[in-house]
């Protein structure tokens, strides 16, 4: 695997990693455009896919359809890693969140008062699965590499230093150009690509009322197993005697919550804002 690394200055120590983080959205597609014309100095990009049954299908579709042909015509890798178990077999996030007996959800829903619960998925799924990758090509603390993020201006509360891993320096390229989320329309568009969906988990609980809304609309059928897989989980609870939970802050099911054929005017929050890991949503 060519890795795309710094040559040292002589007596610098060892080569310095260099990748980037794709998470498959706009501000992603939009550095991926930025790196293929030298305006950002990135050749090599890694996309944590936590698994087919779980990214949004059409942000699959754009990765296989549009992303990496547009990367090797670039002479750029762009590396699907995905989260494997001991035994090296692969474990997807929808698997988790749906195997028999578990006990704990390691997605963001929300608690039956709309708070949110913990959550492991970023954490498990991309934060470790990219780790292990930069760790196995030489990452380390005394020789960090350094990470990519597509954050733009206009959500530069996600750019929180302060959870970068010992082994890693977090750079945002949007934020050093000053480029906000239009500007990367703009980028994607000249470049001769589509617009990408919004990248996340078609489940996440992240997402505000509109974009259910949206699903619900445009995509019944992934509403639908969403609605299927609430009910799943809150059977799950029942049997352990624990509270409800919801994939929106509203207190009731998702058929409910989000009812078919009217807008929802009123969407409370950002949902890429909720997700300040930075890994999700870019
Ligand atoms: S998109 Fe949501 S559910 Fe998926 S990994 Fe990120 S936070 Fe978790």
């Amino acid at each position: 695997m060519n890795c795309h690394a710094i040559t040292p200055e002589p007596g610098a120590g060892p080569e310095t990693l260099r990748t980037f983080s794709f998470g498959g959205g706009v501000q992603s597609v939009a550095c991926l455009a930025l790196a293929a014309t030298g305006r950002i100095d990135y050749r090599t990009f890694l996309f944590a896919n936590v698994g087919d049954d779980s990214e949004h299908p059409a942000t699959l579709a754009y990765l296989n359809q549009y992303a990496k042909p547009y990367a090797a015509d670039h002479g750029i890798e762009l590396i699907e890693l995905r989260r494997t178990r001991r035994d090296g077999s692969t474990e997807t996030l929808y698997e988790r969140l749906t195997r028999p007996g578990s006990r704990s959800i390691p997605i963001p829903v929300r608690m039956s008062n709309g708070a949110p619960g913990t959550r492991s998925c970023t954490a498990d799924f991309k934060i470790r699965v990219l780790a292990k990758w930069l760790k196995a090509h030489g990452a380390s603390r005394a020789n960090p590499a350094t990470v990519g993020i597509g954050i733009s201006l206009d959500e530069i509360q996600r750019a929180n230093n302060k959870r970068e891993e010992p082994h890693e320096r977090i750079h945002y390229p949007l934020l050093d150009l000053g480029l906000r989320r239009a500007d990367c329309h703009r980028i994607i568009i000249r470049a001769g690509l589509p617009i990408p969906h919004k990248s996340a988990c078609w489940f996440c609980a992240f997402h505000r009322p509109s974009t259910w809304a949206d699903m619900r609309r445009d995509e019944p059928e992934l509403f639908e197993r969403a609605c299927y897989l609430e009910d799943h989980l809150n059977e799950r609870r029942a049997e352990l005697g624990k509270d409800p939970v919801y994939l929106t802050g509203f207190g009731k099911p998702l058929d409910k919550a989000i009812p078919g054929g009217q807008l929802t005017l009123l969407d409370g929050h950002d949902e890429s804002s909720l997700c300040d890991s930075g890994r999700c949503f870019t």
